[in-house]
């Protein structure tokens, strides 16, 4: 793989640094050169126009170099699961233990996640035991919201998903970003009504806000505030 030509390098507390690489892409439907930091997938987007060189594109990224910068400083620290490392799950805080030995797997107890198995393991087996325990709870929720509307749905999956945090297919499918175990219960429920939502109305109609605000039955401002201001946030566990 050839390396990137550009990249910013941010830096944590200590030795810790991130890099974040710069893809360059031209486009037909670009009108100018355009900069998106796209924090999800730790990347620089650079798009330009297909009449414009892309030297030019480069020197403009040149010059942006302290704005990207500023930008990258926003993203909060990753929040790295691991042995000892704390997270809260619908709400409630949870440190996570490595038992080693122990013979369950993974499982809630009291304020804590026990882990057992091999410490190298923990990361992928805390985010997969996450995944299930909010496909659970997501469930729930679906059936209670399909219920208020008097509709039927299809599967349900969870998604790693860098640009929603949720859908619903014309079949009545839907699926959920798994990021959404690291917010509030009130901004899944309020993701959960809205996709229910589109199983009676696929757009954002009038008519589509108004199954939303009666199902989900609380302010939907506030739901959607927060996730404008933490998408960050969620997206910073690895
Ligand atoms: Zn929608």
């Amino acid at each position: 793989m050839k390396p990137y030509e550009y990249s910013f390098v941010i830096k944590r507390g200590g030795e810790n640094v991130e890099v974040f690489p710069v893809e360059f892409s031209c486009s037909l439907r670009a009108k100018s050169i355009k900069i998106t930091p796209v924090l999800a997938k730790k990347v620089i987007k650079v798009s330009y126009p297909i009449y414009v060189l892309r030297s030019k594109a480069v020197a403009f990224l040149e010059a942006q170099k302290d704005w990207v910068a500023k930008q990258l400083q926003k993203i909060p620290e990753p929040v790295v699961i691991k042995d000892g490392a704390k997270i809260t799950f619908l709400d409630k805080e949870y440190k996570i233990s490595n038992i080693p030995n122990a013979r369950r797997g993974v499982w809630f107890e009291d304020d804590y996640i026990f882990v057992s198995g091999d410490k190298e393991f923990l990361n992928r087996r805390v985010k997969d035991f996450l995944k299930s325990e909010l496909k659970k709870y997501i469930s729930t929720r679906v059936r209670y919201y399909a219920k208020k509307v008097g509709k039927d749905f299809g599967k349900i999956s969870l998604k790693d998903t860098s640009s929603r945090w949720g859908s619903c297919a014309s079949n009545g499918n839907l699926s959920f970003s798994w990021r959404l175990a690291f917010a509030p219960q009130f901004v899944v429920d309020y993701i959960v009504a809205h996709e229910v939502a589109h199983l009676v109305e696929l757009n954002h109609s009038y008519k589509f806000w108004n199954v939303v605000r009666d199902i989900y039955a609380k302010d939907i401002d506030e739901p959607q505030k927060w996730l404008v201001r933490n998408a960050t946030f969620l997206y910073s566990f690895d």
